[in-house]
Parts: C-alpha cells; sequence; structure tokens
C-alpha cells in the first residue's frame, strides 16, 4: 500500500471515504485533528503549548505541526502507508510533506481528488438534516437519505433539525476558500503526475469502488 492523500470540497464525503480505504487496507487514517488530540494528552511541553493553544482558540504554529506529523507518520502502523486528511493545504505545507518523506525515506503515492459540481453539493449541503435526539443525518435532497416521515428521525422518532452553516451563503463562503487554497496546490501535484480524479457525483460505493481500481492499479 502507499501513503495517499485524500483531497475534496467541503461535504464531499471525504472522511466517509478516507474510512473506507482505511479499513479495506488496513492502514491508518491519520488527520490533524486527531494528531492535536492525541498530543493534548501528553504530560509534555508540546503537549502543554497544543492543549493551551487549542483550548484559547488559536492556530498551533506550522513548525510545531509538522514535528507532531513527522512523529506520527514514523510509528510502526504507517509501514505500510496511510491516508492523510487535512493535510497539507496549501504548497508551502506540500513542500514541508515533501522534506518529511525525503527524511523517513518514503514516497508520495497517490493524491486522490473527488471531482464534484458545486450546484450538486450545494444542493447536499442545504437538504441536510440531523436528529436533535440520535444525530443520525438525513437528506432531503438525496432521494435515498430522505427520513420516512418529513422531520421525523427513522430511528428514534426525535425531531430533524437544519445546522446553522447548512445554509447555501456558508457553503458557498466555505467553497470558495476550498477553491482558492486548493487549486495551486493541485497545480503542485499535477506536476508530479500524483494527483488521480474521481467522480464525486456518485454513490458513496461507487466512489469507493473507482477509489480502489485506483489504488489496486487497474483504473
Ligand atoms: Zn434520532
Amino acid at each position: 500500500m502507499k501513503n495517499i492523500i485524500m483531497i475534496a470540497p467541503p461535504a464531499a464525503g471525504k472522511g466517509t471515504q478516507s474510512n473506507l480505504v482505511a479499513t479495506k487496507y488496513h492502514i491508518p487514517h491519520i488527520s490533524t485533528g486527531d494528531i492535536l488530540r492525541e498530543v493534548m494528552k501528553e504530560d509534555s511541553e508540546i503537549g502543554e503549548y497544543v492543549l493551551e493553544t487549542v483550548t484559547s482558540g488559536g492556530l498551533v504554529k506550522d513548525e510545531i505541526m509538522y514535528t507532531l506529523i513527522e512523529k506520527r507518520l514514523s510509528e510502526a502502523d504507517c509501514e505500510n502507508g496511510y491516508i492523510l486528511d487535512g493535510f497539507p493545504r496549501n504548497v508551502e505545507q506540500a513542500k514541508k510533506y515533501d522534506e518529511i518523506l525525503g527524511r523517513l525515506n518514503q514516497t508520495l503515492g497517490y493524491v486522490i481528488v473527488l471531482d464534484i459540481d458545486e450546484k450538486l453539493l450545494a444542493k447536499r449541503v442545504t437538504g441536510r438534516r440531523i436528529c436533535e435526539n440520535c444525530n443520525a443525518v438525513y437528506n432531503i435532497n438525496v432521494e435515498s437519505e430522505t427520513p420516512e416521515v418529513e422531520s421525523v428521525c427513522d430511528v428514534c422518532g426525535g425531531r430533524l433539525y437544519q445546522r446553522n452553516d447548512d445554509n447555501l451563503e456558508a457553503f458557498q463562503n466555505r467553497y470558495q476558500v476550498y477553491l482558492e487554497k486548493t487549486k495551486p496546490l493541485l497545480a503542485y501535484y499535477e506536476e508530479k503526475k500524483k494527483v488521480y480524479r474521481v467522480d464525486g457525483s456518485l454513490s458513496v460505493d461507487e466512489i469507493f469502488k473507482e477509489i480502489t481500481k485506483i489504488l489496486e492499479g487497474n483504473q
């Protein structure tokens, strides 16, 4: 297995696909959020710094983040590959990641991009409904994900609500930020011939099938 980076716009199902890949190939799904949560539990100088920074709403310094990522990627469970989620986010970070790979004697395997139309994503985001009782997720704009009774949870009968940031304007803002940051990053990886695009408008199962074809080299 190889080292994989997954890049996708907000609400495109990146987390779901990352988990499916991690489970099928027995490789860790590593997100920067998880790395920070782990180090915060540590009784060390760096652990204290991260805890203070995160709880006060600040951003952990890039240099610290690079150190933590390098440490995580050098652990034994990464020997056969891993799937990295939320890093690198821009070209500067991508260059640092190359340096990290060099020091670990590793190479970058795949940059998998979920390509999906903005309008389709917007429809998905604005249709999302969550159960206020059990947090089950539904989508009134996706036929296979609508609840049986309008506004009522199939699982527990609880009331369904729409999250504040699932409105169209907030989504469009998030999407624009994604495009601006990701464009140069993708160009960087296109040049290295590492980018593999998957049609993100397909179903979860179909997307996963496409990803496995790429990873098994028979697309
Ligand atoms: Zn429920």
